[in-house]
């Protein structure tokens, strides 16, 4: 994630037009990764002015990977992807195998985990041959899109750019999938699409709340008036805005909340209830019961999230209760199910070991092992990180498209992952 410092005004211009407190408060809450820039709710919220130190850290470096400040599951292994593009075939082929194919991702980091997945739908090939498939990604990092590109089409063909058009940059992948790149999920075309959201939601910016005897109090950063260079956290002396994104019974007494995150459920929802499609969400989270996760991390060490901002990456873990809250009434959600429970339902032993019977190298093994004690060991990315996954209803309910002909009414196939793996 990342960092959150900014010396404006946003929120609480937000804040004083909301005529509720007018606070000499301080920036922010605490703000995240970047935000996207033109998601309705979020924007009074969100200090728009704030984002440059933000976008600092975002647009100009590759934060990714043993060098960077943090690593993630595609980048440690080749096996994360694979399953995931399994994912994508088997809901698509569950659903009726459409003949268009959408593959929208969210925050592609180096582009490794969308290599990873069409590296599969090439292996399959005979599966998807009358598949018209195309790649859409979302992504505000020029930094990273540039590395994204250099993942995907190796520079084959030429890249057309423009800065100015919501298509950015568009090219076409080694395998000769056209990827088009755009800033905001509301730009990309409102076809038939499988979303995927893999460490893309934590980026997001959050709103810290306390309970206090007088009401919720929002969590602001101001400066030690002690000390010059120091920040501290402060509570708003009132109310504030983004309280009403709090459910009336809410039990804890400290909680973060991401309306930017239920804006762009509300947009996938729609758009999967509209032409149908699916969304993937991993991240690490919780199910609502989380309170105090905001943090921040620097070259792979737990970093004080007041002191150097905008040199660290901050986080804070996904409130999948809330997601699936925001999906609700528009389409259906599975999970959260831990990452070890997901792999191990979509094959990883089995891919493991054919991988380690296709390998002479010890090194390779070695790393290969390394890789999936990582992904699954409970106690480090198996049972912190959460998978989720929002479906048209028809998909659970059973639809046309699963009709069994010996069967009268029709069934709902299991969805991957969620259960155990089972091809039709
Ligand atoms: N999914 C990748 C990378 C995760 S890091 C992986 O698993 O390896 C988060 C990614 O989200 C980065 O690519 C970052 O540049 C991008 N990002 C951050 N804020 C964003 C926003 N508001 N909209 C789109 N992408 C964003």
């Amino acid at each position: 994630m990342s960092v959150l410092v900014r010396s404006g005004v946003g929120p609480l211009c937000a804040v004083a037009r909301a005529g509720k407190c007018q606070s000499p408060g301080i920036p922010v809450a605490v703000e995240t990764r970047e935000a996207p820039s033109s998601v309705g709710v979020s924007r009074g919220l969100r200090a728009r002015g704030l984002t440059s130190t933000l976008k600092g850290y975002y647009v100009h470096r590759d934060m990714l990977g043993e060098k960077g400040d943090f690593i993630t599951s595609p980048e440690i292994s080749q096996i994360f992807g694979e399953l995931l593009g399994i994912w994508f075939i088997s809901e698509w082929m569950a659903t009726g195998k459409s003949t268009a194919f959408q593959l929208v991702e969210l925050g592609p980091g180096r582009g490794t985990l969308v290599g990873d997945i069409l590296r599969v739908f090439s292996q399959l090939g005979s599966v998807l041959k009358n598949c018209d498939i195309s790649v859409h990604l979302v992504e505000v990092s020029q930094k990273l899109s540039e590395v994204q590109a250099l993942t995907l089409t190796e520079e084959k063909v030429p890249l057309e750019r423009n800065a100015e058009s919501p298509v950015y940059m568009k090219g076409v992948t080694k395998s000769g999938i056209p990827v088009s790149w755009y800033r905001d999920l509301h730009d990309v075309p409102k076809g038939h699409s499988f979303y995927l959201a893999h460490e893309f939601f934590d980026v997001l910016p959050v709103h810290k709340f306390q309970k206090t005897p007088q009401g919720w109090r929002e969590v602001f950063i101001d400066i030690d008036p002690q000390v010059s260079d120091k920040l501290r956290f402060v509570l708003a002396p009132c109310a504030t805005p983004a309280e009403v994104f709090i459910q009336h019974d809410e039990t804890r007494d400290h909680i973060e909340v991401c309306p930017d995150a239920g804006v762009i459920i509300e947009e996938l929802s729609r758009r999967i209830a509209l032409t149908g499609g699916a969304a993937l969400v991993a991240d690490y989270g919780h199910d609502g019961t989380k309170t105090d996760t905001f943090r921040g991390f620097c070259g792979h060490k737990l970093h004080d999230v007041l002191i150097a901002p905008g040199t660290a990456d901050l986080t804070a873990d996904v409130d999948f209760s809330f997601l699936r809250r925001m999906a609700q009434g528009k389409v259906a959600s599975l999970g959260p199910i831990t990452q070890h429970t997901f792999l191990k339902n979509m094959g990883i032993d089995v891919r493991l070991k054919v991988l380690l019977d296709k390998s002479n190298e010890q090194s390779v093994k070695q790393q290969l092992l390394q890789g999936y004690d990582m992904l699954m060991n409970p106690k480090k990315m198996g049972e912190r990180f959460n998978f989720f996954a929002l479906l048209p209803h028809q998909r659970l309910q059973g639809g046309r498209d699963q009709m069994n002909a010996r069967q009268s009414k029709p069934f709902a196939s299991p969805v991957a992952g969620f259960s155990e793996l089972a091809w039709q």
